[in-house]
Formats: structure tokens, sequence, C-alpha cells
């Protein structure tokens, strides 16, 4: 597979976490947690950082939500749990931060919003303070500019330069530019303040496809600073993962972005960990990274008798899931592996000999018998009531031979 060149940028750390440059693409998650539940907000993020998230991000929208960040990441330290907190501020973030110096010293990054430090104070007032503990603290920063909440100041300035010209842009166009315009200026803002240049990471974060693409080869063309991106309010379901699948996809595909988030909304009680999986699959649907196995299955047709074919590609499927937490500490790079699990002989074979492993199931009409093939060779054919198990014995035996075991370290 072509390597994708990655944009240059300056590399940023977030509590040990390199963001930006060569270094690997980082996946991060928020909590949908009241942040001052500190039991309920642990969990969520430990739930997340299971399921491979890399950041998470907690809003810290009130005194009480500041008050819980240092026992949220002590908690999370007790339990072995190292992923860095990112504190999310708005309106009163410049007084949270300085009331209480805990929750400041606490976070590994601060997410400050532009358009929204600014309501009834000068702008500076607000967004200084923030740059100013950002520096004390030594901690980066995500200035995060939102369609939904652009700076209504510069917004409104841009659009009259705008309408005052011979041929004037569309207003979609000026509130484009008016978002990149925002994230640039606010980033020199917090280096005029004494932010260090590899303290800032950039978003401009807006709900629209093509309008999210347009910004952010923009921006990227325009600053050297590691992006964040995302499409923001994605919406549910399969309309939200294909938007921001779409999104994500042209814009890592130009190699830009080194920091990504799926702004899913789950269903009442639905798994917060879904946005982390969407951003991983992105991430090896691309080749850009590796976090599990990947098992290629063909769709079924009129050709495939019973639903035998679909449980046994969902059943190899979670069992690849399930090993992963252990494999990937004892198996290095297991999860390049491809498993091919095919409905019948027309694809099946084929299918199998380009997998690192691969079973093509009986179709109509054809002997009930399942050829495995390991490596693009026939090396068996299972037949009877326990192919799944026996699949999955080739399987295990396939990994530890190929991806051996990774000796626990010796202190
Ligand atoms: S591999 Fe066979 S069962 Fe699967 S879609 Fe193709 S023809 Fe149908």
């Amino acid at each position: 597979m072509a390597a994708i060149a990655r944009r240059k940028s300056i590399v940023a750390e977030v509590g040990g976490v390199k963001v930006g440059g060569t270094h690997p693409i980082v996946v991060q998650s928020m909590t949908n947690t009241d942040t001052a539940d500190v039991t309920g907000t642990v969990n969520q993020v430990m739930a997340l950082a299971q399921a491979g998230s890399e950041l998470v991000r907690v809003t810290v929208n009130t005194e009480e939500a500041a008050a819980a960040v240092p026992k949220i990441v002590a908690a999370l330290q007790m339990f072995g749990v190292e992923v860095p907190i990112v504190g999310d501020f708005h309106y009163n973030g410049h007084l949270l931060l300085k009331k209480y110096p805990e929750c400041a010293r606490a976070l590994a990054k601060y997410r400050i919003n532009p358009g929204n430090v600014n309501i009834g104070k000068k702008h500076d007032d607000n967004f200084r303070t923030m740059i100013e503990c950002a520096i004390e603290y030594d901690k980066p920063v995500r200035i995060g500019v939102n369609w939904g909440s652009l700076d209504q100041a510069l917004l409104t300035r841009m659009m009259d330069e705008n309408s005052a010209l011979s041929e004037p842009l569309d207003a979609n166009e000026v509130t484009r530019n008016a978002i990149v315009a925002s994230a640039l200026l606010s980033a020199e803002a917090a280096v005029s303040y004494g932010l260090r240049p590899d303290q800032i990471i950039l978003s401009a974060k807006v709900s629209k496809v093509q309008d999210l693409i347009a910004v952010y080869r923009d921006l990227a063309a325009r600053c050297e600073y590691p992006l964040h991106v995302g499409l923001t309010e994605a919406g549910m379901g399969s309309k939200g993962i294909v938007a921001t699948t779409a999104a994500l996809a042209v814009l890592l595909q130009e190699g830009i972005g080194d920091t990504i988030r799926a702004s899913l909304t789950p269903m009442p009680n639905g798994d917060r960990t879904e946005e982390v999986i969407v951003c991983q699959q992105v991430l090896q649907s691309l080749g850009l990274r590796s976090f599990t196995p990947q098992v290629t299955a063909c769709p079924g047709c009129g050709r495939t008798t019973s639903t035998f074919f679909q449980e046994m590609a969902d059943q190899i499927q979670r069992y690849l899931k399930e090993q992963m937490p252990v494999w990937k500490e004892s198996h290095a790079g297991v999860e390049e592996m491809t498993v091919a699990v095919m409905g019948c002989v027309v694809n099946g074979p084929g299918e199998s000999k380009h997998s690192n492993i691969g079973i093509s199931l009986p179709g109509t009409f054809e002997e009930p018998v399942a050829p495995v093939y390991v490596d693009g060779r026939l090396t068996r054919t299972l037949r009877g009531e326990r192919i799944v198990e026996e699949f999955i014995a080739i399987l295990n035996d396939y990994v530890t031979a190929r991806y051996g075991r990774r000796e626990a370290a010796v202190s």
C-alpha cells in the first residue's frame, strides 16, 4: 500500500503523547458524563481508554467540575489508566483555571474556544488569562474554533469587508474564511502572550463535509501547527459514521490531520466507545495505523444457503476483538493480521489467498467442505459441526507461530 505523505507540522506533546510531525495520528474522544460525577466520569474514561482512546476530553463547565478534575485524574492513576485528560473550557474557563489551580495542573491540555471566551468582556482578557495559565503550568492548548460559536465580531467585520468588494464572495465562503482567520489570529495572539508554538494545536470544526474539507485544506496550507480534525455534530447512526468517515478520509489521504475525533451522537444509553472504534477503523482502512486484525467477509448472496456464514464471520470478529487486549501485549504485529471469512468458493479462495488466513464456507450445491488457506496456501479442509472451533484453533496456532510471544520484561 502506498504510504500517505503527512503534512509538515510542529510536534506538540500532550501528557506524554506526541501530536504532529510523523507521529502516529492520535485517536481522541470525549466523555458525556457530568464531570462533577467523579465515579461516572472515571468509569467512562476507563471504557474509552480501554477501547483505544489515546486522549480523553472532559467538559469543565462549573466549579464542581473543576474541583472534580484532580480527583478524576488521581483515580485513573490509581487504576493504572494513564490516558491524558483534556479540559474543555468555554465561557468561564479563565475563572475556573485561576480559581482551581489543581485542576489546571492535573489536566494534560486545555481546549479553548476563542468564540466563547469573550462573553461581555474584551476578547483578550479571558483568552489571555487562559493562555497565561497554560504558560504557568506548561500545558499545551487546543485552540478550537467551531462554526456554531464563531467569534461574531470577527465574522461581522469580514462580512462587512466582503460586501464592500466589487465581486463579493458568498456568505458561506466568508464564514469559512472567518473560521480559519479566527484560529490563526488566536494562535498568533497566544504566541504574542508567550505560549510556545509547540504548545498549540488547532482545530476548526464545522458540521458539513465539504465545508470541513475546504476549511482544513486552507488551515493546513497556512500554518504548521498540528491539526485536530473532526466533523462536529456529525449526528447519529450510519449518517454520523459515514459523514465523519467521508470527511476524515479525504483530509487524511491528503496528509492533513494529526489527531482525530468522531463526534457521534450515541443512542440513549448507547455505547460511547463507538466514536473510538470509528476513528480506529478509519485510520486502519486508510493504512495509516493498525489496531486490530481485520476480517474480510463477503456480503453473501443467493449462493449462501443459511446464516451460518454471517454468524461465523461475526464470531471470528468478536473472538479477535476479545483477544486483542492480551495479544497486543504478547504478540507484536498481530494487529496487522487479515482474516477472510467467505460465503462460497466463487471469491472465497481468492480472498483467502490475499489474507494471512482465510476460510471459504460451502455455498449452495457445493460440496459441504470449507477449504482453509494460510499464507496463500491451501492447508486444511474443514467439515462438520465444529468448523468454527477448528478454524479458531488454526487461527491461534497461526498467531503463535507468526507473531511469536513477547517476553515479559525482567526487572
Ligand atoms: S463469495 Fe460467494 S457467497 Fe459471497 S458474495 Fe460472492 S458469490 Fe456470494
